[in-house]
């Protein structure tokens, strides 16, 4: 059977995330706390909930601990972001995967449990130079 992502927070990079797992054929849920944004992604994905992800009760209901996969993609409420992780973990969801706004932000991740901290914007920048540098790609 297929893992199965819940994606919470439909930003730039959240949505990015949800829209292209959905595209390569995963079963997809995006949650937010926004209704815009919500909205917005609804016929990309295969399910959408407005919820607070902060609210365990709201988790439960949702049946996160039932997905293969969740990946955190809140960024600047840092608070959100650690609590919603230490949640999951004890929810028991078995992959949490969670964007840090910096180094600190993502020890106190790792320390709580996250299974898989990332830095999209500083990946990226790593990629790019990787890439400009490469023998492979042509000069001009
Ligand atoms: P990006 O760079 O990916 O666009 P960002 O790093 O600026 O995003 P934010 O815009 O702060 O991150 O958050 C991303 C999304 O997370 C927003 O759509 C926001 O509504 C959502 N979000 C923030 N807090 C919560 C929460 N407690 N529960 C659910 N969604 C939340």
């Amino acid at each position: 059977m297929k893992k199965q992502f819940a994606i919470i927070g439909l930003g730039r990079f959240g949505g990015s995330v949800a829209e292209t797992l959905h595209a390569k054929g995963y079963e997809v849920l995006a949650i937010d706390k926004n209704p815009n944004h919500v909205q917005d992604i609804a016929r990309f994905v295969t399910h959408v909930i407005e919820a607070d992800s902060t609210d365990e009760n709201a988790l439960q209901e949702i049946g996160i601990r039932n997905f293969d996969v969740v990946v955190v993609a809140i960024g600047e409420d840092i608070q959100a972001s650690i609590m919603t992780t230490l949640l999951l973990k004890e929810l028991g969801v078995a992959k949490v995967v969670v964007k840090a706004q910096n180094n600190l932000h993502g020890k106190v991740l790792e320390k709580i449990g996250a299974d898989k901290v990332v830095y999209p914007e500083r990946d990226m920048g790593t990629r790019l130079v990787h890439s400009l540098i490469s023998p492979n790609i042509l000069e001009y």
